[in-house]
């Protein structure tokens, strides 16, 4: 979960924040330009300078209304799709499981556990998977809650579920710094990204389970 992507436009902000969430995206703003610049190079899949095809350098095409990166030679086209991504709301002895991140962006913050699908593996599969390795909860997908784009350039789809706790305790995985369960009461200041914040409050606030 330690990939992020860009690309040159930013979509609208589509998520209705509170003044405290506005001033912590002013952080989680700051947070991903730094991210973005220090993981830039292993990024670009091909490091944007010849093509992988045929090794002709590269130059700027308008395809599709959009500037883009292809061949000067050849048919390759650089798309840049989104990357699809899982985040999981699992409930918890009366609350929510949060995992703290161990890589950039975000180190040391909170969120929910997930991450980046891998080739060849069905949505709900990959969610079951990143849960296991960062929480140790064997769970079993309850509904997808929906597909959100998060904006602000960041390329990724991320698919949101509700999950149910199967079995496994909670234990931290390789690349989680810590794993626990967060009541509405004490959940802390620092969870990243606006909308696992918005999951979260929805989550407590009028209940994504009911
Ligand atoms: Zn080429």
């Amino acid at each position: 979960m330690n990939q992020q992507s860009n690309i040159a436009d930013a979509d609208k902000e589509t998520t209705a924040r509170t003044k405290d969430c506005e001033e912590q995206s002013a952080v989680e703003r700051d947070e991903l330009d730094s991210g973005r610049k220090r993981s830039e190079a292993k990024l670009e899949p091909y490091n944007m300078n010849t093509c992988p095809l045929c090794a002709s350098p590269l130059k700027s095409v308008h395809i599709g209304g959009r500037d883009r990166i292809g061949c000067s030679k050849c048919e390759f086209v650089y798309w840049n799709n989104p990357l699809p991504v899982t985040a999981t709301l699992i409930p918890h002895d009366d609350g929510l499981v949060l995992v703290k991140r161990k890589f950039e962006p975000f180190v040391g913050w909170w969120c929910l556990p997930g991450g980046f699908m891998e080739s060849a593996e069905h949505p709900e599969e990959s969610a079951i998977r990143e849960v296991y390795e960062e929480t140790g909860l064997t769970v079993e997908i309850d509904r997808l809650l929906g597909a959100y784009s998060p904006g602000r350039g960041i390329n990724v789809l991320i698919l949101m579920y509700l999950a149910k706790h199967n079995s496994g305790i909670l234990q931290a995985g390789d690349d989680a710094e810590e794993v626990r369960t967060f009541q509405v009461s004490d959940l802390p200041e620092q969870i990243a990204f606006d909308l696992h914040r918005k999951m979260i409050s929805d989550f407590f606030e009028n209940g994504t389970t009911k």
